[in-house]
């Protein structure tokens, strides 16, 4: 599969005739989640409905948002009301849900999704003057037609780190996971920070520990509604582990061969804890 983001259909050479309804892929966003059919065999994975059975259930799909393409399918997105009355096997995914039963494409599609959607519905008035805003055609953007304000879509830069000590990796259970694992260290930018100021003052708050040698490791999305993780590893250079047992319920030192939990692996926080544990094992079978 290839997704190729666009913000508007290519224009097709006779216009008036629309796209075959199979040719449409289709994300339904309501305020819990996502719209999708549950496997109904044991262990099968959880599939986007068809235009047809979103029809069949009655879903509004006039007020689409243009995603890109997926293969030679156009990607639409649309906003759904809170909706508890959806028959079997029909039903709203969790993002916690959509993380153990998609493919990291559909995944990364349910993100746009629900990022464009979160957008969508929380800039339906002016911020500055109160009007009814007007979406634009040209661009992901939502316009203020008294005042002029334009709206884009937010996006919260966020670092995360894998700090180490020799061979051990620091990891932390937050107090608001909803699963009891422990991972690396994170939390958004503020205002007039670069990012290596966002990583230094987010550990000393959080556990305490000032660090060196920071290092870029990579970046995902993670449109929950709006942030982008910008992933670094870093060396711990001084102090002493401390939690406020608010935020950060616990936080320990871990060896690649007695790892508590840890996310799931679309996560890059995961993508860090393995790119960890496999340059420790690597170096450690080499040296016997
Ligand atoms: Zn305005």
């Amino acid at each position: 599969m290839t997704f190729t983001p666009r913000l508007r259909p290519k224009a097709r050479e006779i216009p008036e005739i629309p796209v075959p309804s199979a040719q449409r892929v289709w994300l339904v966003v309501g305020p819990r989640g996502l719209l999708a059919r549950r496997g109904q065999e044991k262990g099968e994975r959880p599939a986007l409905p068809s235009e047809d059975e979103l029809q069949t259930l009655g879903i509004e799909l006039d007020d689409a948002h243009y995603l890109g393409e997926l293969n030679d399918a156009e990607v639409r997105a649309v906003g759904l009301p809170d909706r508890r009355d959806l028959p079997a096997p029909y039903a709203v995914l969790s993002v916690r849900e959509l993380v153990q039963a998609f493919d990291e494409e559909t995944f990364a599609l349910a993100g746009r999704a629900t990022h464009v959607l979160d957008w969508a519905t929380s800039s339906r008035f002016c911020g500055r003057c109160g009007t009814k805003t007007e979406r634009l055609e040209s661009e992901r953007c939502m316009k203020c037609p008294s005042c002029a304000l334009t709206m884009y879509p937010r996006i919260a830069p966020a670092v995360i780190v894998l700090v180490r000590k020799g061979d051990q990796a620091l990891l932390a259970r937050n107090a608001r996971f909803p699963i009891p694992f422990f991972s690396t260290l994170a939390g958004f930018s503020d205002v007039g920070e670069n990012l290596e100021q966002t990583v230094e003052r987010e550990i000393l708050e959080e556990v305490g520990i000032r660090l060196q040698n920071l290092r870029y490791f990579g970046s995902q999305p993670w449109p929950f509604p709006h942030s982008l993780m910008i992933a670094f590893t870093a060396d711990w250079r001084s102090g002493d582990v401390t939690v406020d047992g608010d935020e950060i319920a616990e936080a320990r030192w871990c060896d690649v061969d007695a790892l508590p939990l840890v996310p799931p692996r679309i996560s890059i926080a995961r993508q860090m804890i393995d790119a960890w544990v496999e340059e420790v094992t690597s170096r450690s079978s080499r040296a016997r």
